[in-house]
């Protein structure tokens, strides 16, 4: 049991998580609320970063799941606080090469999502993307040559001192100059560029391809050296980083090569036999039989090889497709029915009754009231059970859900 879920609960997983549902967790929700993209996501994105950093780190997370957080601020987490949210992030998506101390333009991150379809199949997406580029026709001076001149508000220095009196005190304070919008230097109206308007930057559009082969994954990245923002005053353009987020598809849930489908039957199919068919991503129709005389219990998985992803590097290959039963009851049989099935299937057993045993009713279960009675056990037990009214699914630990 960990102390708090907090972080957990702020990256939306968990206490449980693995180090790559951890990774994907704050890959989605650092995208959605990066600053760059959701304007009031400043103090989400803040949360989502700490916690990553936390989690990410085992020596840290087992100090958090132990004590929580004032167990970090305790100093056990080696008490040099957080990094900058920014830069969690792009050490988390990077961009291209770039030699240490070298300053860099950071990377624009953009998020495509991708059906399983187009992952199956591979596909080319153009993305239009949007680049601030340095002005050609001025090379980023913003004017003629010799036409800025030094700001006669700041004196070149870009900040302007202000007094301000408090009382008895008088403090000072550095503000941004307007004028010269902190760059110490200005461009007289006539002289200015006319394509930039002296911003000395411009916005260029662009459509870059995306090649998404066979068997890619959710969180795979391409990154496009030098399609990112230019800086004026540093040479090298930053990159543009394309992150691949798989949409959920309504069949089939993916488990890296593998591909996993729930398949509802009727009892007297799960004890006759029966047939399925499945249209695969690739639009092909497939089928399967179940002879009579075989039997599927409820929460069988059976495989079908061959027919999950691709494999990336050899797509020819491919993972397995994974059907998992779910076998509907009936909620009442008449007694008659009842009694022809007693008769046919096998498995009669006599139970001896002892003379003195009293008869009990059997009834319906009050989930509220197990609930408080599992509570109890669980206490005295220290350990969690499937829950009753759970969803039992699948032996082997495979489960149709997405993480
Ligand atoms: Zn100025
Ligand atoms: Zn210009």
């Amino acid at each position: 049991m960990v102390k708090e879920t907090g972080y957990y609960d702020v990256l939306g997983v968990k206490p449980d998580a693995s180090d790559s549902e951890l990774k994907k967790a704050y890959r989605k929700m650092a995208l959605k609320f990066h600053p760059d993209k959701n304007p009031d996501g400043a103090e989400q994105f803040k949360q989502i970063s700490q916690a990553y950093e936390v989690l990410s780190d085992e020596k840290k997370r087992k100090i958090y799941d132990q004590g929580g957080e004032e167990a970090l601020q305790g100093g056990g987490g080696g008490g040099e606080g957080f990094h900058n949210p920014f830069d969690v992030f792009d050490m988390f998506f990077g961009g291209g090469g770039g030699r240490r101390g070298e300053r860099r333009v950071k990377p624009t991150v953009h998020n495509l999502r991708v059906s399983l379809d187009a992952l199956y199949k591979g596909c080319t997406k153009k993305l239009k993307i949007s680049r601030t580029a340095t002005c050609k026709q001025c090379n980023g001076r913003g004017g003629a040559e010799g036409a800025a001149k030094t700001c006669a508000d700041c004196n070149g220095r870009g900040m302007k001192i202000r007094m301000i009196r408090m009382g008895p005190m008088v403090q000072q304070m550095q503000s941004h100059c307007e004028s010269c919008n902190g760059e110490g230097e200005t461009i007289d109206h006539k002289d200015r560029c006319k394509k930039c308007n002296g911003k000395k930057q411009v916005k260029e559009d662009e459509i870059i391809e995306v090649g998404i082969t066979p068997g890619m994954r959710d969180g795979e990245k391409f990154v496009f050296e030098g399609k990112g923002d230019e800086v004026v005053g540093i040479d090298k353009p930053g990159d543009f980083v394309v992150v691949l987020d798989e949409i959920e598809h309504g069949t089939f849930v993916r488990k890296g090569d593998n591909l996993i489908v729930q398949h509802n039957i009727d009892l007297s199919e799960a004890l006759c036999g029966f047939v399925r068919t499945i249209t695969t991503l690739d639009g092909r129709h497939i089928f399967y039989r179940v002879l009579p005389g075989e039997v599927i219990a409820h929460a069988d998985v059976k495989v079908i090889h061959n027919e999950g992803m691709p494999m990336k590097r050899a797509p020819s290959d491919k993972g397995d497709l994974l059907v998992q039963f779910d076998v509907k009851f009936p909620d009442k049989i008449s007694p008659d029915a009842a009694k022809k099935l007693a008769d046919l299937l096998p498995g009669k057993r006599e139970e001896i009754i002892d003379e003195d045993a009293e008869v009990v009713e059997l009834t319906e279960l009050d989930p509220r009231a197990s609930r408080r009675n599992f509570g109890e056990r669980e206490e005295f037990e220290g350990h969690h059970g499937g829950g009753f009214g759970g969803h039992a699914h699948g032996p082997g630990g495979v489960q149709c859900q997405q993480s």
